[in-house]
Parts: C-alpha cells; sequence; structure tokens
C-alpha cells in the first residue's frame, strides 16, 4: 500500500483550520511534478460552503497546477480525531472528475486503514461536457 504518512500529518494540520459547525475535513492534493495542496472545509452562513477537497484544487489550480495524481481526505466530526471514512461529496466527485485524468486516485483513512478509489468508483457515467 502506498505511504501517505506525509499526506495524512499535512491532512490533519489542514483539518485543524477547518471552519465548520459539526464535521471537520482536511485533504491534501498531491500533483504529478509533487507539490501539494491542502485544503479544510470552510463553512458559511447565508451562502455557499466550500469542501476541503475542493479548496485544495481551487489553491493548487489557481497556481497554475494542471496535473493531478492523487488527493487524500481525511474526516471527523468536530472537536475530535475518530476519522470516518470520508469520501468526496457529489459536488466535489464531479468537480474532480472534471480536472483529473482516468489514473488520478482518492484516497480516505480511518481507523489504521487506507481506502484507494478510483475516480470511476466514486462517480461512474459521469457528466463530462467535453466528449
Ligand atoms: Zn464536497
Amino acid at each position: 500500500m502506498i505511504n501517505l504518512t506525509e499526506d495524512l500529518k499535512m491532512a490533519r494540520i489542514a483539518r485543524d483550520n477547518a471552519k465548520s459547525t459539526t464535521y471537520n475535513v482536511g485533504a491534501v492534493l498531491k500533483c504529478k511534478n509533487g507539490n501539494k495542496y491542502t485544503g479544510c472545509n470552510v463553512e458559511n452562513q447565508g451562502i455557499q460552503s466550500i469542501c476541503a477537497e475542493r479548496v485544495a484544487f481551487v489553491k493548487a489550480i489557481s497556481e497554475g497546477e494542471t496535473d493531478f495524481e492523487r488527493i487524500v481526505v481525511i474526516g471527523a466530526p468536530k472537536g475530535g480525531d475518530d476519522y470516518e471514512r470520508c469520501l468526496p461529496c457529489g459536488y466535489c466527485r464531479q468537480f474532480i472528475s472534471q480536472y483529473t485524468d482516468k489514473d488520478f486516485k482518492i484516497y480516505t483513512a480511518y481507523n489504521d486503514k487506507i481506502e484507494e478509489y478510483a475516480m470511476d468508483e466514486l462517480l461512474p457515467y459521469s457528466f463530462d461536457g467535453n466528449k
């Protein structure tokens, strides 16, 4: 299994910055050139909140990144470290699918487990306006 020790450490630090009322999420996006970008969920009253995964992607894309290798996502109820299987929501899945290739992988870690998913597993038959 892939070694995600550094990514998990970065995701936990990012998660500490989450602005949420109930559930904190951290994410680390790794580009094919080795650069990494973190994200946390940022909730906001009255307007659209944004998930950790999209924060990481938007940070990377705004820095000119175009080729992505993987994203690691961890999440737990606010105030604790009881990590649960935390996978991108439907909105994020569609967002991620637009900016990644078929070999892009999604990881989530909880209870000493690391699970790996391909985009097609999480979003089969995704909409692709370019096809
Ligand atoms: Zn999401």
